[in-house]
């Protein structure tokens, strides 16, 4: 039987929510900071256009609140947008305090002398970035001082297998009481203790075949806490980002939204404009819309990709703004100071996930969920670019708050038993794992992707239910093990999106289906999902 690990904090991931909350938590609390991959990869790392932010003299917090409203198509929490557009300022003031360096324009008296850019959905220019590599600068920076604070141990390429509640094993502590985490190099599940857990694991939005995101974004968070007994939210509005390179060399290489909001315009395969068809904001129209006209375009003219073109801009200015894209695309042959890039539409946000309240606590008592992993209310039917990595900043802080306010309370977990492989053996079919992860990714995309209907739901729910069983059944004959951990939280996590697909009978931001083509006032509330095991929380 192997030892407990004890910790005051388990934070399970380590990308813009994680890492902030570490570092805002006080040093003399012991944090256990658990990393799947290496620690800085993340969809985080990847982040190219910026944070939003009020930092401009004019513009206004009202504004701001206005636009994610707006976006949203009146599915956001008023109170959590206006919680999260107050803390922007102060988010991005923490950040330079800590290190990070953004793209500075000396003419911007205005805004601090920091560039702002402007990206769809937003009204006035508010978006600080670090040129076109913002997440890496933030992942990079808040990692070095991760490293070195000596409270928090790190334990990378370990992966959480499940959340231990005092509810599943009996116990009579109603909470949560940390995580089994599977050390991929040893082989071995270890239990984390700890007095207060957080799930800051990121999106899902590897359910579906052509995604922007890392591998590590496979909903692990999502399908954890609900297994625990936690609601989950909103689950049907995944974002499509519109332009993602089309390349067959380029795995999941994103294509800025800042590059429309600096002028870059998208052409049909003949060269010319047709967004103004589709919206009077024409390229600076919000995804979802972008999205689905790009989808609707490529399908009625049997394209692969369309184009999206800044060659029009000085070659200058595209270098400075967009180096990473302007040297990617030239590994490929594409020079796109000179010529189009060829583009497709890919999954690329989660903006339903694990239901929060304000203080980003989740049903189970001592569990958090921060960052793309939770439902907080901030997106609504659709989240507006750039708000994310704001959403990870601020309620990391506001876990970080909440914590600190219970640490004289929250009672030291008790013992409890430790992860048992004893009755399972060795995995015999590898194959079960890669042909199931294979047609899950593809049925997703062809049913459950930018335009649905209820019969393509209906038929993809029938395979989930299908591959659940597999899965569930080789999950307890063998040895767990990275692949067959991801796997299983994909199935439950395209479980959870078909299902709050199928309820949502109307066509809301995101949430596009040609039965219901229109937004029904009546179905303006979240979907909700409730796990057998659910109790409300009594604290
Ligand atoms: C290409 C791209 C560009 C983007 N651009 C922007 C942008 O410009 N502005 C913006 O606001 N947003 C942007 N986004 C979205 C934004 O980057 C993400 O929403 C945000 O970074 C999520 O941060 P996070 O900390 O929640 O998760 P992530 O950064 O994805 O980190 C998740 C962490 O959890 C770990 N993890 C996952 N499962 C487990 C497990 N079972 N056990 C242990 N660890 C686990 C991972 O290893 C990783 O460390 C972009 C996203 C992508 C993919």
């Amino acid at each position: 039987m192997s030892q407990a690990h004890r910790f005051d904090v388990l934070i399970l991931g380590s990308g813009a929510a994680g890492l902030s909350l570490a570092l805002r938590l006080p040093d003399s609390l012991s944090i256990a900071l658990v990393s799947k991959r290496d620690l800085r990869e993340g969809s985080t790392l990847y982040a190219q256009g910026g944070i939003s932010a009020v930092l401009d003299a004019n513009d206004s917090l009202a504004s701001h609140i206005e636009d994610t409203l707006d976006a949203g198509a009146d599915l956001c929490d008023p109170e959590r947008v206006k919680l999260v557009v107050d803390h922007g300022p102060a988010s991005i003031r923490w950040l330079f305090d800590q290190g990070v360096e953004f793209t500075r324009d000396d003419k911007a008296v205005d805004a601090g002398g920091y560039h702002l850019t402007r990206e769809g959905g937003h009204t006035h220019r508010r978006v600080v970035h670090a040129a076109d590599a913002t997440g890496r600068e933030v992942e990079t920076t808040l990692e070095g001082r991760v490293r070195a604070r000596a409270n928090i141990q790190i334990l990378e390429r370990h992966i959480a297998v499940d959340l231990i509640s005092g509810r599943k094993l009996d116990i009579k502590v109603d909470r949560c009481l940390g995580a089994y985490v599977l050390d991929d190099a040893s082989g071995e599940v270890k239990t984390l203790l700890a007095r207060f857990v957080v799930v800051a694991t990121g999106g899902a939005s590897k359910v579906y075949l052509y995604t922007s995101n890392p591998d590590v974004s496979t909903g692990d968070g999502i399908a954890m806490a609900w297994r625990a007994g936690c609601r989950v939210g909103n689950m049907e509005f995944m974002q499509f980002h519109p332009t993602c390179l089309y390349h067959p060399q380029a795995r999941t290489f994103l294509i800025s939204e800042a590059l429309r909001g600096e002028g870059g315009r998208l052409l049909l395969p003949n060269g010319k404009r047709f967004m103004w068809r589709f919206d009077e904001r024409a390229e600076l129209a919000p995804r979802d819309i972008v999205a689905r006209a790009i989808d609707h375009e490529m399908k009625r003219l049997g394209a692969e990709c369309l184009y999206l073109d800044i060659s029009h801009r000085p070659s200058d200015f595209i270098i400075e703004h967009f180096p990473t894209i302007h040297a990617r695309c030239l590994e490929l042959g594409i020079d796109i100071t000179r010529q189009p890039i060829p583009v497709v539409p890919a999954a690329h946000y989660t903006c339903g996930g694990v239901v929060t309240d304000e203080m980003a606590r989740a049903d189970l008592p001592g569990l958090y969920a921060i960052g793309e992993v939770a439902y907080t209310g901030l997106h609504g039917a659709n989240r507006m670019a750039s708000n994310s990595l704001l959403e990870c900043l601020v309620f990391a802080a506001q876990a970080a708050v909440d914590i600190q306010a219970h640490l004289g309370v929250a009672p030291i977990p008790p013992d409890v038993p430790s992860w048992d492989a004893s009755r399972v053996n060795e995995p015999d079919e590898a194959v079960v794992v890669s042909h199931n992860w294979e047609e899950l990714r593809r049925f997703m995309w062809d049913y459950v992707g930018i335009v649905r209907t209820n019969k393509r739901l209906q038929r993809a729910q029938r395979r989930i239910d299908l591959l659940h069983h597999e899965i569930i059944e080789y999950y307890g004959n063998f040895q767990v093990n990275h692949d067959l951990l991801e796997l299983r939280n994909l199935v439950g996590v395209a479980d959870l999106i078909i299902r709050s697909a199928l309820r949502r009978r109307e066509s809301r931001g995101l949430h596009y289906t040609m039965d219901f083509p229109f937004k029904d006032p009546s179905q303006r509330q979240p979907t909700v999902l409730i796990p057998d095991n659910y109790r409300p929380r009594l604290d």
